[in-house]
């Protein structure tokens, strides 16, 4: 049992949970914090101590960038000491990638970040946001025996399931479980009790001091494969100027068309010192630069295989290296390196 109740901040960046209709063009907007937590009364009868903090403007979260993870990022380290675990109200739009941001950023969490969001807003009768965000602050208040944290990453809970967030995707617009983790089980499931899924867990031994790592750089392309694409299409997105990564969506796993040009095409870009990601259109299971002949061609010439990692965390992660200002092989070789639990080795 816990004696001491956990305390949470509840921040909230925006999203659907928060918006109402505008009465003007019946668009949906964010509206405020208080105006969201007057539809749950329940949450006084939390068994946890709940703070909030609100982004003076919330948004869409198709409005997120780097300078939007790093506002994040702030408020958990200006409060970090203070709270035992944070919960963000944030949009599904683009909440893989501000999970795996969150998740790259912040080294030695040891405290709990759920992020979850809803379908619907929470002024609507049939929202999904109630559940969600009773549910993401009962999970983020929850302590083993020894009074740590049993979360001690970046996840997002989103209908009765809680995922390690790096390795989410938005899969639809329409269902309540909009969220899926196609190459990583759920952390726990909520059902009549919270179920952990302790061996998929991450648990730190060492308690060391949070650190947080706000640069980034977006100079990257993606060049999304399909059937028929002309080697001057390739030619053009190649040469696009400041670009240092591209990554390649590729079919299956990992595959290109096997011709001459193409392949020219990428060793010329990498002999000029321009770093190749090959991920696969596909979201389940991993880019394998070994089973067909045209990956093995790209392993050959020097494309970095994202193995299973989602496309939202690899963006992420590409754009935390470029922030580092690492050499070619610096990046090759830390891309390849698992920092958060976005890739399985
Ligand atoms: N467009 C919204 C957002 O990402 C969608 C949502 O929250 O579900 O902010």
């Amino acid at each position: 049992m816990q004696d001491l109740k956990s305390k949470i901040l509840l921040i909230y960046t925006g999203g659907t949970i928060g918006m109402e209709v505008n009465s003007e063009d019946g668009s949906l907007m964010p509206v405020s914090l208080e105006n969201l937590v007057n539809h749950i009364p329940e949450l006084s009868r939390l068994e946890c101590e709940l703070d909030s903090y609100s982004f003076k403007d919330p948004v869409d979260s198709s409005e997120a960038d780097w300078e939007f993870w790093n506002d994040i990022a702030k408020v958990i380290e200006e409060n970090y000491e203070a709270y035992d675990g944070f919960v963000v109200l944030h949009g599904t739009d683009t909440m893989a990638y501000t999970a795996s941001a969150l998740s790259i950023m912040l080294e030695n969490l040891t405290k709990p970040i759920v992020i979850t969001g809803s379908q619907l807003p929470m002024g609507m009768l049939r929202t999904d946001g109630r559940e969600n965000l009773i549910s993401s602050l009962e999970i983020a208040s929850l302590k083993d025996q020894h009074g740590h944290s049993i979360l001690q990453e970046v996840a997002i809970y989103f209908e009765y399931s809680l995922y390690r967030g790096n390795r989410c995707h938005k899969f639809s617009t329409e269902h309540f479980d909009a969220i899926i983790s196609p190459n990583y089980p759920p952390l726990a499931e909520a059902g009549v009790k919270i179920h952990w899924n302790l061996s998929a867990l991450q648990r730190k031994v060492d308690f060391k001091n949070l650190r947080i790592h706000y640069k980034w750089k977006s100079d990257i392309a993606i060049i999304k494969f399909f059937p028929g694409i002309s080697l001057e299409q390739l030619t053009y997105s190649l040469n696009q100027p400041n670009t240092s990564v591209f990554v390649l969506e590729t079919f299956g796993s990992g595959n290109i068309p096997m011709r001459n040009d193409i392949i020219d095409l990428i060793k010329e870009k990498v002999s000029e010192g321009k770093c190749f990601i090959n991920v696969s259109q596909c979201r389940k299971g991993n880019v394998d630069q070994k089973t067909y002949a045209s990956g093995m061609k790209l392993s050959e010439i020097g494309v970095i295989s994202a193995e299973d990692m989602t496309f939202e965390a690899v963006v992420v992660k590409t754009m935390h290296l470029l922030g580092k200002e690492l050499s070619v092989e610096g990046f090759a070789r830390e891309f390849q390196v698992e920092y958060a639990g976005e890739l399985s080795i």
